[in-house]
């Protein structure tokens, strides 16, 4: 089944400038913004200007320009905030909740980038 993207999304909103977001880093295929219940005191998330629904909708139709530019963003913002183990930083957490399992909240792909402390273990054993 083929998936059905939302224009209505709070994401699709943001990337038409209808909603105000504070921006890390934005390029031709991504935007970069901070999450507006930051649950780590780095968290921003990334997100295609496409219309794509999650990470497997992206992952199987964008363009190669699209997967470089989305793929380019998320290493700028974790240089940017300086959440990179190789500078010094503490290291950090991509996330990208998908569907009902993953309980995705906005039906516009977006990862999480989370750090600037511990964040503990992956997920919550069953
Ligand atoms: P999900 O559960 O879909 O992976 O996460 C959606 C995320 O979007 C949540 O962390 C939530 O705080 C964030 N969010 C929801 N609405 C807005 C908004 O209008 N602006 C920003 N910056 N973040 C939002």
């Amino acid at each position: 089944m083929a998936y059905d993207y939302d224009p209505q999304n709070i994401f699709a909103k943001i990337l038409r400038g209808e909603i105000p977001n504070k921006t890390v880093y934005e390029n031709d295929h991504a935007l970069a913004f901070e999450d507006i219940q930051p649950a780590a005191p780095v968290h921003v998330l990334v997100i295609p200007k496409g219309p794509y629904v999650c990470y497997d909708h992206f992952a199987q139709e964008a363009s190669d320009a699209e997967i470089i530019g989305f793929t380019r963003a998320i290493g700028e913002v974790c240089r940017i905030t300086g959440v990179q183990p190789s500078e010094g930083g503490l290291g950090f957490r991509v996330i990208a909740n998908t569907g009902q399992a993953g309980v995705q909240e906005v039906p516009h792909l977006h990862v999480h980038i989370l750090g600037g402390r511990v964040l503990g273990r992956m997920v919550a054993p069953a």
